[in-house]
C-alpha cells in the first residue's frame, strides 16, 4: 500500500507558505547530480522529496547534471543515473547540464570582475590556506586582491585562454576575509583544470566552482527551491552572495535537510567507486551495493524504495537510520505480490523406500495458505526428493521435530515419512537417508489418524531445477558514512555473500530476470541476470522476518 504523501515537512511547509503569500506562482525543484558514479539510497531520498514536492504543488523538477569537475565524471554515469531516477518512477520535465551555461557562467565571473567583486590571485594552494586564517582567527588579504579591473580581466582572460597551468591561477570572490564564516573569505570560483569535458570536451580549461556554478545552474533555470544536505548550511551566505552579485533576475531558496544514513551502509559515491575499483564487490551494481543498481538487482522494488523514503522523512537534524527498515518495506511490499514457493538450499537426498519406483504424482499445493484465492499450483512428487540437510539430524537435541531416525514428519502438501535407515560414505557423512511413507496420510485427504509435529519442504529430486542461491549480510562492518576516523575499507565484511547450490521446483524453470519469488523458510528471492539454460541464480532479497517494529 501507498504510504500517504501528504504528511506534513517543514520543506513543504515553506513552499506553502511561498505560494499562499503569492510569492511564486509555480514552483521548480530539482535534482542535481554530479555524473561521477552511480546513484545510491540517499540519492533516492533526494529524488523523491523533490519530484514529490513540486508533484503535490503541481510544479516542475528538472534532473540537472552538475557537471563541473571534469576530472571525475563520465557519460557512463550519466546514463545510469538517468536510468536510476526513471526506474525510481519519476519523470522530469526539464533534462540540463550545467556545463550548457558555462558561457553565462563566464560571463557573470566577468561581470563580478568589473564590479569590482572578483579578482584573479597568484597565491598557492598552501599560501592561500594560511591566508585564510582560522575558526578563531580572521584571515589575511591576498597581496593580489587590490588588482585593477583592467588587470583582472586581462588575466582571466588568459587563464581561460590556456595561458597558465593548472593551479597557477585562481578566481576569487572578493568578499571578506574577517567572515566569522570560513566559506565568505575570498572564495575560489574558478580554477584552472586542462582536463577533456565529457560534454564540452576541449573548449574549457577554466572550471566554475560549486559555490559559485551551483546557485547560477539553479538561477538561470528559475528553481525556487533549491534543497541541498545539510553540510551546506554554512555555504548559504554565498549562496545568495552570488545570486545577488550577479544580478540574476530569478532568486532561488536554498533548503537544507538532513542526509539519509543508514547503518552498516557506506553511501559516498566516492567510497563506493573505491569498493568497485579495488573489486571489493563485482561492479556498481553488485547486489550487496547500496546503490540503486545494486538494490535493483538484488530485488527491491521501486515502490519498496518510495515507501522507505517517505516513511524516514524529512528533518533538520542528522540521524542513522537501521537497514531493517528498509528490508521491512520490501517485504511489505513483496509479500502480498510473489508466488510462494519450495526450493532447498542445502540438498539431502531422501529416498521413499516403500514408493513405486517409476511413479509420478501431481500434487496440488497451495501457492499461499494464507490466502486461498492465490490458488494452486502442480508440484511433481516421486521415490527420490530432496530436503534441507538441517531438516535431519542423526543425534537430535531436545524438542527438535525434524526427521532422525524412528521419527515421523509431513512432506509440505504431501505424505507423513519416517526415517528408517541413513546412508553414509566413507568419512561418515550422511549422504542420504530412507524412509518410508503411508499412503492414507496425504495432505487435504482428511487424515486424522495421528498428528505429527514437523513440516518440512522439499523438491522432487528428478525434475527440480538447478539453482544458486547467493545469501548476502551487510557489505559493511560497524561503520556508518560519518566515521571519518576508521578507514572504511578495514571494516568489509569478509562474509558478505555466501553462495550455496540446490535446486527450486520445476515451475521456476520460466522464470526471467527480475522475477520474485518467497521461498519457503528462506526468505524472498530475485532472479539474477547471470541465470543459465541450466541453472538459475537467485539472489536473497531478504529473510521472511525480522523483529524490526516500525
Ligand atoms: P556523494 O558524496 O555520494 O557523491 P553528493 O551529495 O556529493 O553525494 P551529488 O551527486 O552532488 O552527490 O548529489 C545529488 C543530490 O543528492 C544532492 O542534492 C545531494 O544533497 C543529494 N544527496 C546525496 N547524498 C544524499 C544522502 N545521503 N541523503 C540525502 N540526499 C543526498
Ligand atoms: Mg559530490
Amino acid at each position: 500500500m501507498e504510504i500517504n504523501n501528504s504528511t506534513s515537512n517543514f520543506i513543504k511547509n515553506i513552499v506553502k507558505e511561498d505560494i499562499d503569500s503569492g510569492k511564486h506562482k509555480e514552483i521548480i525543484t530539482r535534482f542535481p547530480p554530479e555524473p561521477n558514479g552511480y546513484l545510491h539510497i540517499g540519492h533516492a531520498k533526494s529524488i523523491v522529496l523533490n519530484f514529490e514536492l513540486a508533484d503535490e504543488f503541481k510544479g516542475k523538477t528538472n534532473l540537472r547534471f552538475d557537471d563541473t569537475n571534469p576530472i571525475k565524471e563520465d557519460t557512463e554515469y550519466v546514463e545510469s543515473i538517468k536510468d536510476d531516477v526513471k526506474w525510481l518512477g519519476f519523470k522530469w520535465d526539464e533534462l540540463y547540464f550545467a556545463s550548457d551555461y558555462f558561457e553565462d557562467m563566464y560571463d557573470k565571473a566577468k561581470l563580478l570582475i568589473k564590479k569590482g567583486k572578483a579578482y584573479v590571485c597568484d597565491l598557492t594552494a598552501d599560501d592561500m590556506k594560511e591566508y585564510r586564517g582560522t575558526l578563531t582567527e580572521p584571515g589575511k588579504e591576498s597581496p593580489y586582491r587590490n588588482r585593477s579591473v583592467e588587470e583582472n580581466l586581462n588575466l582571466f582572460e588568459k587563464m581561460k585562454d590556456g595561458n597558465f597551468k593548472d593551479g597557477e591561477k585562481v578566481l576569487r570572490a572578493k568578499i571578506d576575509m574577517d567572515s566569522p564564516n570560513m566559506n565568505m573569505r575570498d572564495p575560489i570560483i574558478y580554477r584552472i583544470s586542462h582536463t577533456s569535458h565529457h560534454n564540452t570536451l576541449n573548449k574549457w580549461c577554466i572550471y566554475p566552482m560549486y559555490d559559485f556554478a551551483h546557485p547560477l545552474e539553479d538561477a538561470i533555470e528559475g528553481i525556487t527551491h533549491s534543497i541541498c544536505t545539510l553540510e551546506f548550511e554554512d555555504h548559504r551566505p554565498l549562496y545568495d552572495w552570488v545570486v545577488k552579485e550577479c544580478e540574476m533576475k530569478s532568486v532561488p531558496r536554498q533548503i537544507e535537510f538532513a542526509r539519509l544514513n543508514i547503518t552498516n551502509t557506506v553511501m559516498s559515491k566516492r567510497k563506493l567507486k573505491l569498493l568497485v575499483d579495488e573489486k571489493v564487490v563485482d561492479g556498481w551494481d553488485d547486489p550487496r551495493m547500496p546503490t540503486i543498481a545494486g538494490l535493483r538487482r538484488r530485488g527491491y522494488t521501486s515502490q519498496a524504495i518510495r515507501n522507505f523514503c517517505r516513511a524516514i522523512g524529512v528533518a533538520k537534524a542528522n540521524s542513522l537510520v537501521d537497514s531493517q527498515m528498509l528490508d521491512h518495506f520490501i517485504r511489505e511490499d513483496l509479500m502480498p505480490k510473489v508466488s510462494r514457493t519450495m526450493a532447498v538450499l542445502r540438498p539431502l537426498k531422501l529416498v521413499i523406500t516403500n514408493y513405486p519406483k517409476d511413479q509420478v504424482e501431481m500434487l496440488d499445493i497451495e501457492n499461499n495458505g494464507d490466502d486461498p484465492k492465490a490458488g494452486i499450483r502442480k508440484v511433481p512428487f516421486s521415490r527420490e526428493i530432496y530436503i534441507e540437510q538441517d531438516d535431519f539430524m542423526e543425534n537430535p537435541p531436545k524438542k527438535y521435530h525434524r526427521l532422525y531416525l524412528g521419527n515421523e514428519v509431513r512432506l509440505k502438501g504431501a505424505y507423513f515419512v519416517k526415517c528408517n535407515d541413513v546412508i553414509k560414505d566413507e568419512a561418515g557423512n550422511v549422504t542420504e537417508i530412507h524412509c518410508t511413507y503411508d499412503l492414507d496420510t496425504k495432505s487435504g485427504s482428511g487424515f486424522t489418524g495421528r498428528k505429527v509435529k514437523g513440516t518440512i519442504h522439499w523438491v522432487d529430486a528428478n525434475m527440480a531445477k538447478k539453482a544458486e542461491f547467493r545469501l548476502y549480510e551487510p557489505l559493511i562492518l560497524d561503520h556508518e558514512d560519518g566515521d571519518e576516523g576508521k578507514h572504511f575499507l578495514e571494516q568489509i565484511n569478509p562474509n558478505s555473500m555466501e553462495i550455496v547450490e540446490g535446486f527450486v521446483e520445476p515451475f521456476m524453470k520460466c522464470a526471467k530476470t527480475q522475477d520474485k519469488f518467497q521461498l519457503v523458510r528462506h526468505g524472498y528471492f530475485n532472479v539474477d541476470e547471470r541465470s543459465t539454460e541450466d541453472k538459475l541464480v537467485l539472489n536473497r532479497i531478504v529473510s521472511l522476518k525480522s523483529s524490526f517494529k516500525l
